[in-house]
C-alpha cells in the first residue's frame, strides 16, 4: 500500500493506492473524524463486486453505513439521477456533516461527486475508484459534473475528495477495454511530463497488461500525482492545466464523430499520435518521439488509427464544436519531445486537417 498526499486547489488529502484499499475506508473515514452515518454510493456492476468489503470495513470501524446503488451506464450521470439520490440521502437521514463514499468509475465519481458537492450545499466527499481511468483521472482534481441535454459534463461543481482510495486489486475485474482506456490516459501523462515514468512504462508493459498489482501501483500513484502537480500548478500557471488535453483535441473529434464507438481512451491515443504529426510537420518534434509513443499504444493494444467507416469532416465539425476552440483557433498540445509539450493555437487548417486525414492512413 502507497500512501501519499496530493495538494490540490488548496486542499491537502490523503491518496492512499494498493490492493485492498476498498478495506481501508472505514479507517480512513474515522481517522478524518468522522462518526455515524455514511453512505456509500456505487452502480449495479461494481457493489456486487466490492460493496460487501466496504460496508464490512464501515461497520468494523463504528460507523452505520448506508448504500445506494444506481444502474451501471453513463446514462446515470444526469440531473435525474441526482434527484433519485437526493431523495435518497433525504430518505436515510443523511445529514450536513454526512460523508458520501462514491465506490466505482467515473460515472458514480462525477454523479456521486456532484451530488456530494450539491447536497446541503457540499458533504464530505471520499472517492473509490474503481477503475484505471477513474484512478488517473477523473477522481483527481476536484472536476464533479453530470450531463445534460446534449452536452457530457454540462452542470457541474469543484469539489475536492477528502480521500481518495485506489484499489489495484479491483482493477482485475475491470473489462480488458476499460482497462486500456485508463492505460491511455498514464501514457499521456508520461509523455506530457515525465520521460522517467514513460520510460517505465516502456520497460514494464508486459507487466501492467498482466495487472500486476505492484507495477499497478507504481503507474496509479505516478500518474495520479502527475495530475493532481498540473492542476495545482495550474493555480499559479492559469493554463498549465491544458497540458492535460495532450491527444484531446482531435481525440474528441473522433470520439464525438464516432458516436462514441471509438472509446475516450481509444480516442485518445488516436489524437495523440495525430498531435504529433503536427508537431513533426511544424519541425518541433522529433520522428523518434512519435515512434515511441505510437510503439507503447501498440504494445498496449491501443489503436493507432481511427476506423474508416469515420467520415473525416465529421471529425473536424466535431473538433470546432469542442469547448477547447478559443477565439475561432483549435488549440493544441504537441509535443517537443517525450516528457514536454507546448500549448500551441496557431496551427494552420491545413496542418490539422491533414493530421487528421493521416489517422486514417495508419489504421
Ligand atoms: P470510467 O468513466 O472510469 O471508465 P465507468 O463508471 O463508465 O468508468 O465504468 C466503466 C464500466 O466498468 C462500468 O460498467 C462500471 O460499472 C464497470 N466497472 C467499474 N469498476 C469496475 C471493476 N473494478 N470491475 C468490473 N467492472 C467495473
Ligand atoms: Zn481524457
Amino acid at each position: 500500500m502507497r500512501t501519499t498526499h496530493v495538494w490540490c486547489s488548496g486542499n491537502l488529502y490523503r491518496l492512499r493506492v494498493g490492493a485492498g484499499a476498498v478495506r481501508l475506508v472505514g479507517d480512513e473515514l474515522r481517522g478524518l473524524g468522522f462518526t455515524g452515518r455514511v453512505v456509500v454510493v456505487t452502480d449495479s456492476n461494481v457493489g456486487p463486486l466490492y460493496l460487501n468489503a466496504v460496508m464490512e470495513s464501515l461497520v468494523e470501524a463504528g460507523f452505520d453505513p448506508r448504500d445506494v446503488v444506481i444502474e451501471a451506464g453513463e446514462e446515470q450521470k444526469s440531473l435525474a439521477s441526482a434527484g433519485k439520490l437526493y431523495d435518497t440521502l433525504n430518505d436515510v437521514g443523511a445529514e450536513r456533516g454526512t460523508p458520501v463514499v462514491a465506490l466505482g468509475g467515473g460515472v458514480v465519481g462525477d454523479l456521486g461527486g456532484f451530488v456530494a458537492a450539491t447536497y446541503f450545499r457540499g458533504v464530505p466527499l471520499i472517492h473509490v475508484p474503481t477503475t484505471l481511468l477513474a484512478q488517473v483521472d477523473s477522481s483527481i482534481g476536484g472536476k464533479v459534473a453530470v450531463n445534460h441535454g446534449k452536452l457530457k459534463n454540462n452542470v457541474g461543481a469543484f469539489h475536492q475528495p477528502m480521500a481518495i482510495l485506489s484499489d489495484t486489486h479491483a482493477l482485475r475485474t475491470l473489462p480488458e477495454r476499460e482497462f486500456r482506456n485508463g492505460l491511455a490516459e498514464v501514457i499521456k501523462s508520461a509523455a506530457i511530463r515525465d520521460a522517467q515514468f514513460f520510460a517505465f512504462l516502456e520497460t514494464n508493459a508486459g507487466r501492467i497488461m498482466d495487472r500486476q498489482e505492484d507495477v499497478l501501483e507504481d503507474v496509479v500513484a505516478a500518474t495520479a500525482r502527475i495530475k493532481a502537480a498540473v492542476v495545482q500548478e495550474d493555480e499559479r500557471d492559469g493554463g498549465l492545466r491544458n497540458i492535460l488535453n495532450f491527444g484531446h483535441t482531435i481525440g474528441h473529434g473522433v470520439e464525438s464523430a464516432s458516436a462514441f464507438t471509438v472509446s475516450h481512451g481509444e480516442s485518445v491515443a488516436i489524437g495523440m499520435l495525430a498531435a504529433c504529426s503536427i508537431a513533426c510537420d511544424m519541425d518541433i518534434c522529433e520522428r523518434e518521439t512519435v515512434d515511441r509513443l505510437e510503439s507503447l499504444l501498440s504494445t498496449v493494444g491501443l489503436p493507432l488509427g481511427v476506423p474508416s467507416n469515420i467520415d473525416v469532416d465529421e471529425v473536424i465539425d466535431a473538433m470546432k464544436r469542442d469547448k477547447k476552440v478559443w477565439k475561432g483557433r483549435l488549440r493544441f498540445v504537441l509535443p517537443l519531445h517525450i516528457g514536454e509539450v507546448v500549448i500551441r493555437n496557431d496551427i494552420p487548417d491545413e496542418l490539422v486537417t491533414k493530421a487528421v486525414r493521416g489517422c486514417y492512413i495508419r489504421a
